[in-house]
């Protein structure tokens, strides 16, 4: 394997590259740098996608032709969508930051344009672009490319597959005739051939074998469950690693925004990236993202297409898509620049077949794997937790508030004590985590008996109280429990919207709970407790209708009800 010193780069620019930690060339830019720089003027076709560096492989030797003391544009980079072109121009800029008379500006449509105006009006080098906005700029006459001698065309195919055919054809047509193109492309489809048929002249071909690094770099795996039950999996899975950061990718933007609410009113750092979110939204979403204050993206593939983010560690297809395209796209997020990341599927009882066609198509292995139950859970929560305790610092006034503490804990033994922690840990997290039935289900195993199999043991109500009453998950557990007088373990998943929540408690301790919240009032208003097996059995005639006995709130209920709502980690 070949250095940067190696592929004919000059001094600055290996300078630069030294700052910004790049110590070996990647596959493709090994192969693009020393033919783009001594073929010069040469067309050029990369088949890459995002994650193998091919923003180097053209930008490197793209700042060293450019000609810095020439003032006008000389270089324009397209990109399907807005996020792929700043990130693009953010790289540009890193690889010019030596270079003071070098610019590189970036435009792209969902923003003010008259900014974009401004900024094109200083001496600019290289334009990053989406097409539409390019377009707009040359009507405006904003731009001048009359002198363009690099067009780079990056994710090609996905700029056909969004319809930026025409304004790449016009774009073009406003450029020089004799100006190099060097295009980039995951996929070689029909459009992409007669764009090479129709703007290139016998263009060098480098093509980079990304699946095999796909290979090395990703664990495929996949879980068979019901439909209904994919997102409690994915909440065990999220559970069991809270340090996990991942993408999940769904069909629709529908479904893309309904998880994500569930989500979110579960307590979950979870945001949505999808096309009916404003360019404000999604730049929001992307920043926390990078910024780690969420732990999961759930996105469509279109507007996750081209996103730079390094260390996730998990991909997570909702749905497997259509497109053999697609799914190497998304598990391509994660395993990049030489980490490990899991690209796992949820699959129900009847989509075998999809696994191993990828299998066969892709040339990969997927590997099953189980639905964590909620006993792995609890292990790994413990053993965190231990962990966590073993590594925190002993608090200043710990020292005074354990004396005042011992009085009163003082017939507990050592093990006692522990133990009743773990109770309280544990507790917390069968709250949190949703029932503890087992979510794997057999391939093909027929529906009846899959359903007959699903929630059994327990029984499903509302409640007339939610995140608006200031509760968490917890609260509500305990106030259910006491007013109840059933134990808190006996409750399984609860799923606490804004006005309401739903709540599963053991049949065999439910003997009709219902009952004993008539008359309990919370600040005047009479809680309900009622039914709610959601198709899963008939529901009862006798349903309370919401016109409860009015009557004092017991203790419990107005102590939990005050605490305020928490967010998980
Ligand atoms: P790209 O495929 O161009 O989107 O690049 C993916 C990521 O890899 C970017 O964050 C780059 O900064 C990084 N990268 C590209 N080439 C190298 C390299 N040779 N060494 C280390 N990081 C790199």
């Amino acid at each position: 394997m070949s250095n940067f010193k190696d592929l004919g780069l000059s001094e600055p620019t290996l300078q630069i590259l030294e700052k910004l930690g790049f110590e070996q060339p990647t596959p493709i830019q090994e192969k693009a740098i020393p033919l783009l720089l001594t073929k010069d003027p040469t067309d050029f076709i990369g088949l890459a996608q995002t994650g193998t560096g091919k923003t180097a492989a053209f930008g490197l030797p793209l700042i060293e032709l450019i000609d810095e003391d020439q003032p006008h544009v000389q270089a324009i980079v397209m990109a399907p969508t807005r996020e792929l072109g700043q990130q693009t121009a953010q790289q540009l800029e890193s690889f010019t930051s030596n270079r003071k008379k070098l610019n590189v500006e970036v435009v792209y449509g969902g923003a003010n344009i008259v900014p974009q105006i401004k900024a094109l009006k200083k001496p600019t080098q290289i334009i990053v672009a989406t097409p539409g906005r390019l377009i707009d700029l040359i009507s405006r006459k904003a731009v001048n490319l009359k002198k363009v001698e690099y067009v780079i065309l990056d994710e090609a195919d996905e700029m056909l597959n969004m319809g930026f055919q025409e304004p790449i054809d016009e774009i073009l047509s406003h450029t020089l005739d004799h100006r190099v193109t060097w295009l980039f492309s995951a996929t070689m489809p029909n459009e992409i051939r007669r764009i090479i048929k129709q703007y290139m002249v016998a263009p060098e071909e480098v093509a980079v074998n990304t699946k095999q690094q796909s290979n090395k770099d990703i664990a495929h795996q996949y879980v068979v469950t019901k439909t209904a039950n994919k997102l409690p999996a994915l909440r065990r899975f999220l559970d069991l690693q809270p340090d996990m950061r991942g993408i999940m990718f769904c069909r629709t933007k529908r479904e893309t925004q309904q998880i994500t609410d569930e989500l979110t009113n579960l307590g979950y750092g979870v945001e949505a990236l999808h096309g009916d979110l404003s360019q404000a939204q999604r730049d929001a979403a992307m920043r926390r993202f990078k910024s780690r204050s969420m732990q999961l993206l759930i996105a469509t593939d279109v507007a996750a297409r081209g996103i730079d983010v390094n260390d996730l560690t998990h991909v997570f297809n909702h749905t497997l898509p259509d497109q053999l395209e697609s799914y190497t796209h998304r598990s391509g997020r994660t395993g990049r620049a030489g980490k490990k990341g899991v690209s796992l599927a949820f699959i129900n009882p009847r989509e075998g077949r999809k696994i191993s066609h990828l299998e066969s198509k892709l040339k990969v292995t997927f590997e099953k794997v189980e639905v964590p139950s909620v006993d792995d859970l609890k292990a790994s929560r413990i053993n965190n937790w231990a962990n966590l305790i073993l590594n925190t610092k002993v608090d200043e006034n710990a020292e005074e508030l354990l004396q005042s503490l011992q009085g009163q804990l003082k017939e507990l033994s050592k093990d006692e004590l522990i133990k009743r922690l773990i109770t309280t840990q544990l507790d917390h997290l069968m709250v949190q985590s949703g029932g503890n039935e087992d979510l794997n289900e057999t391939q093909g195993k027929p529906k009846k008996q899959r359903e007959e199999s699903n929630n059994s043991g327990e029984n499903r109500y509302f409640v007339n109280v939610g995140t608006i009453d200031g509760l968490t998950k917890g609260d509500l557990v305990h106030f259910l429990a006491d007013i109840a007088q059933v134990k808190r373990k006996s409750f399984g998943e609860v799923i606490l919207k804004k006005n309401c929540a739903y709540f599963y408690i053991d049949k065999q301790v439910d003997s009709g709970i219902s009952k004993k919240f008539e008359g309990i009032e919370i600040d005047g208003r009479a809680i309900r407790v009622n039914r709610d097996d959601e198709g899963n059995k008939p529901k009862s005639s006798g349903k309370s209708k919401g016109s409860p006995h009015k009557g004092k709130a017991r203790r419990a209920g107005q102590r939990d009800f005050k605490r305020s709502r928490k967010r998980r980690r």
